[in-house]
């Protein structure tokens, strides 16, 4: 027997109602395996408990979380505290303290969806943006300047570190390697941004001299933006920074459905440190308390969870489940055009995970 810790992060608004859905689903998935089982340990670390303690997480906080073997986490973000804090204290210390510089977000339209985009079907919607996630944009190298006069100012460095972009690339060039179309894609800027950009371009050609068989090909983000809208069935892995990486995931997420099916990891490819796997949707307050999330990209998260542990056939298993219950069409949510709530979109994908598994032994 085989046992994983699971720290569970719920959040606020809809993380916790669609946290609750993906449970369910790794417990199918405990009782379908046999052989592998997940204890939990579950953290109330969300706006509520800032607005109590001063703090969105204990002092102690990632001490607590890194001796875990995955960290699933809802989201985070209320009114009543602004999203830099919300943001700032909790997810980004996790992603950077944990070295998971590896932030992987598919973009795969599911059968029987039709995308906004008129002309492209599933077929052509399948592939993988690998952000870096833990330098360039976001960096905490910068600060506020001549305040109180007419020049005040704010600096916020990108930062591009031959190691940092060294590790993302090797990720992607083999992530690229397993995929049919041995393609890898870049996104930059070095026409316009001449110290970062050009340095990254540097390392790209570096490093893709170790993958000879990999079709390279550079381009600059904001002809990329379009790209994604125009030749989506030409990418295969999209590799980007920090900031390019987030733009065009929920970009590539609005292509293929919209954010409650947009699922990311957050690995540490080493597992040295625990990996996290989150929804890229927000808290949705507009939505929360009213039981009708998708719970599908937290669901999808796991499934990747599972990937990560080194369980694809059990990845795969959930991912297939999610699929056939959006192709049949009976049961959806209200962001897929349908009437069902949170629970009974959970409860429809564990019972379609269940009757695939009892096809595959028999
Ligand atoms: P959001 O993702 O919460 O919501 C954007 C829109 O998408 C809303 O209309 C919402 O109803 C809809 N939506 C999102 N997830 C859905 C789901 N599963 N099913 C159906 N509809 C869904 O983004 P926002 O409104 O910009 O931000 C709300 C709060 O979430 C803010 O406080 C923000 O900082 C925070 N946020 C947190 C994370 C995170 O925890 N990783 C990510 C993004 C935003
Ligand atoms: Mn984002």
């Amino acid at each position: 027997m085989k046992t994983y810790s699971v720290a569970v992060i719920p959040g606020d608004g809809i993380g916790p109602e669609v946290i609750r859905e993906s449970l369910k689903v790794l417990k199918t998935v405990e009782e379908i395996h046999g052989g592998i089982r997940f204890t939990y340990d579950t953290f109330d670390w969300n706006c509520a408990y800032y607005l109590k303690h001063g703090r969105m997480m204990p002092e102690n906080g990632l001490e607590i979380l890194k001796d875990y073997d995955v960290i699933l986490f809802g989201a985070v973000g209320d009114p009543s505290v602004p999203d830099h804090i919300s943001v700032w204290e909790l997810i980004l210390p996790i992603r950077r303290e944990f070295q998971q510089y590896v932030n992987l977000r598919p973009i795969k339209l599911l059968r029987g969806l039709e995308s906004h985009l008129r002309y492209k079907n599933h077929e052509d919607l399948d592939f993988i943006v690998v952000r870096e996630n833990t330098e360039g944009e976001y960096s905490s190298m910068g600060g506020r300047m001549h305040s109180n006069t007419p020049h005040e100012m704010a600096v916020q460095n990108n930062v591009i570190t031959r190691f940092g972009s060294e590790r993302i690339l090797h990720y992607a060039y083999q992530l690229a390697e397993q995929r049919s179309k041995q393609r890898l894609t870049v996104a930059t800027k070095s026409n316009a941004i001449n110290h970062t950009m050009t340095f990254w371009d540097e390392i790209v050609k570096e490093v893709g001299a170790d993958y000879p068989h990999i079709d390279t090909e550079l381009y600059h983000i904001d002809a990329l933006a379009a790209y994604f809208i125009l030749k989506p069935e030409t990418f295969d892995v999209v590799v980007g920074g920090n900031l390019f990486g987030d733009i065009l995931t929920d970009l590539g997420a609005a292509m293929v459905g919209g954010l409650g099916l947009a699922p990311s990891g957050n690995i540490n490819p080493e597992k040295n440190y625990p990996s996290m796997f989150e929804a890229i949707h927000g808290s949705a307050p507009d939505i929360a308390g009213k039981g009708i999330a998708n719970p599908i990209a937290q669901i999808w998260s796991v499934s990747l969870m599972m990937d990560h542990l080194g369980h694809p056939d059990l990845g795969k298993l959930i991912l297939d489940g999610i699929e056939e219950v959006v192709a049949e069409g009976e049961v959806r949510t209200p962001d897929l055009g349908g009437n069902a709530g949170t629970e009974s979109m959970g409860n429809a994908i564990v019972s379609k995970i269940k009757e695939l598994a009892k096809k595959t032994v028999q």
